[in-house]
C-alpha cells in the first residue's frame, strides 16, 4: 500500500465529464489498495471568471474578500469530485485548505504556507477514505481564508506530500510532462524523461507555467520528487528530482518564454551610493517583481538604470518610484511594453563555454534583435520584441537541437479518453 498525492489542474477538471474521468482514475488507484489525497484546481476558466466579477465590483477589490471569492472555485471541484467517487462505490471526503490544516501568513492573494497540520487528513485516510483537497488555499493566523498565488494548487500538492510523507506525488495536467519548450509554441518540442529541481525552477520562474515556481522551490527544499503526467492517458511523464551526474551531459534542458514584459528605464540617476538601494527598496515594498537589471554610468556622473517588470506593473512602479525619483533630483522614468523574455536553461551550462554565443548567433541569423541580457549559473535570458518571441523560441530550440527527430506530436486532445 502506498500513500499517494495526486493533483489535477483546471483543464483536467474543466467539465462534468472530466471530473467523472478523474473520479474513475482516482478510484482505480484507491481500489488497488493505496491511500490517496487528490488535490484539485478550480474548473478551467473559473478563477479568471471570478477575478472578472470582482473587477466589476471594484477596480481594487479588497484582497481579503478576493481570497474568500477565489477559494470558492476549488471548493466546487472538491465537492463534485467527492460526489463522483462516492457514486462509483468509493468513499471520498472533501476538505478545504483550512480543514486540512494548511496555515499560511496573511499576505492575501499570494500567501506563503507557514505550517501544515495534517492530522485530520491522516484520520480520514486511516478510515479508508480518499481525501479530495482544495488546492490554492489555506488559513491565516487569524482564521481568514488565504490563497497561494496563481497556479497555487501545485504548491498545495507538493507541500501536502511533504507533510504526510507521501510515497508518490503526481501532478496530472493537460500535457504529457515537461517539454523542452511549451509544445503550443514549438510543435517539435520533446517530452523530458527527467529534469532536476534547479532546472525546473529556472524554467518555471522564466515562463514555463507547467509548474508553479514556488511549488518547485518547496519540492527542492523538502526533497519531494514528483512526476508531471497526462490526466488523459497513462503514458510516461517527467520525473522532477535531485540532480545526478548523468544530467550534466545535456547542456540545454529547455527553453522558456515569458510574454507581457515591460522595460523601465530610469534616466539621470545620481551615481552615488544609495540610489539603487532607494529605487529597488521602493519597488520591493510595493510588491513589484523586478528582473534583469542593467546600469550604465556616464562620464557626467549620472546613471541610467533599466530593468524588466510585468507589463501590468508599470503603473504601480510609476507610483512607487515617483517620490524616490524626485528625491534623487531630476531623475525620470520611461517605460516600454511589447517585450518578451526568452531563456535557455540547463545545468550542463556550468561546465560548457560558448553557450551564450550559440544562442545569440541563432537569434542574429533570424534577424531578431536582443535588448537586454542576464545570466545565472544555469540560465541565459534575453529580452526581445514580443511579436517575434515564438519565432525566437523555435530558432533557439532548433539551434540547441532540442527537437524531436520523428514527426511532431499533435497538441493535447480536447476530450479525455476514458
Ligand atoms: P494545469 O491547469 O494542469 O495546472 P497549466 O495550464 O498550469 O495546467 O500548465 C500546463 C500548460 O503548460 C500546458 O498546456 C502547456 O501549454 C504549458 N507549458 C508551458 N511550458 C511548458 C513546458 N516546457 N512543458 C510542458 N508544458 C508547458
Ligand atoms: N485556480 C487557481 C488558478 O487558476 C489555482 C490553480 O489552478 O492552481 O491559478
Ligand atoms: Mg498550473
Amino acid at each position: 500500500m502506498a500513500l499517494i498525492v495526486q493533483k489535477y489542474g483546471g483543464t483536467s477538471v474543466g467539465s462534468s465529464e472530466r471530473i467523472l474521468h478523474v473520479a474513475r482514475r482516482v478510484w482505480e488507484t484507491a481500489r488497488q489498495g493505496n491511500q490517496v489525497v487528490v488535490v484539485v484546481s478550480a474548473m478551467g476558466g473559473v478563477t479568471d471568471r471570478l477575478l472578472g466579477l470582482a473587477a466589476e465590483m471594484s477596480p481594487v477589490p479588497s484582497p481579503r474578500e478576493l481570497d474568500v471569492l477565489l477559494a470558492t472555485g476549488e471548493q466546487t471541484t472538491i465537492a463534485l469530485l467527492a460526489m463522483a467517487i462516492n457514486q462509483l462505490g468509493g468513499r471520498a471526503v472533501s476538505m478545504t485548505g483550512p480543514q486540512a490544516g494548511i496555515r499560511t501568513d496573511d499576505a492575501h492573494t499570494r500567501a506563503r504556507i507557514l505550517e501544515i497540520r495534517p492530522d485530520a487528513v491522516r484520520r480520514h485516510l486511516d478510515e479508508g477514505a480518499v481525501v479530495t483537497l482544495a488546492g490554492f488555499q489555506g488559513e491565516t493566523p487569524t482564521g481568514r481564508i488565504s490563497t497561494l498565488g496563481r497556479g497555487g494548487s501545485d504548491l498545495t500538492a507538493i507541500s501536502m506530500a511533504a507533510a504526510i510523507g507521501a510515497d508518490l506525488c503526481q501532478i496530472f495536467t493537460d500535457v504529457d510532462g515537461v517539454y523542452t519548450c511549451d509544445p503550443r509554441v514549438v510543435p517539435d518540442a520533446r517530452r523530458l524523461n527527467e529534469i532536476s529541481y534547479d532546472e525546473m525552477l529556472e524554467m518555471a520562474s522564466s515562463g514555463s507555467k507547467v509548474m508553479q515556481a514556488r511549488s518547485v522551490e518547496c519540492a527542492k527544499k523538502y526533497h519531494v520528487p514528483f512526476e508531471v503526467r497526462s490526466s488523459l492517458h497513462n503514458g510516461p511523464g517527467t520525473l522532477v528530482t535531485e540532480e545526478h551526474q548523468n544530467m550534466e551531459s545535456v547542456i540545454i534542458r529547455g527553453i522558456s518564454l515569458e510574454r507581457d514584459q515591460a522595460k523601465i528605464t530610469l534616466n539621470d540617476v545620481p551615481d552615488v551610493p544609495g540610489s539603487a538601494f532607494r529605487i529597488f527598496r521602493a519597488l520591493g515594498e510595493s510588491g513589484i517583481n523586478v528582473d534583469m537589471i542593467v546600469q550604465n554610468v556616464s562620464k557626467s556622473g549620472l546613471a541610467r538604470i533599466s530593468f524588466t517588470v510585468y507589463r501590468n506593473d508599470i503603473a504601480r512602479a510609476d507610483e512607487a518610484l515617483s517620490p524616490v525619483l524626485s528625491e534623487l533630483g531630476g531623475a525620470w522614468m520611461e517605460s516600454h511594453g511589447g517585450i518578451a523574455k526568452l531563456s535557455a536553461v540547463g545545468i550542463g551550462m556550468r561546465s560548457h563555454s560558448g553557450v551564450a554565443a550559440e544562442m545569440f548567433e541563432a537569434l542574429a541569423e533570424a534577424g531578431i534583435s536582443i535588448q537586454m541580457i542576464s545570466t545565472s549559473e544555469i540560465k541565459i535570458a534575453v529580452t526581445i520584441a514580443e511579436e517575434r518571441c515564438e519565432e525566437a523560441a523555435r530558432v533557439v530550440h532548433a539551434a540547441f537541437d532540442l527537437g524531436r527527430t520523428d514527426s511532431p506530436l499533435p497538441l493535447p486532445k480536447s476530450q479525455p479518453q476514458v
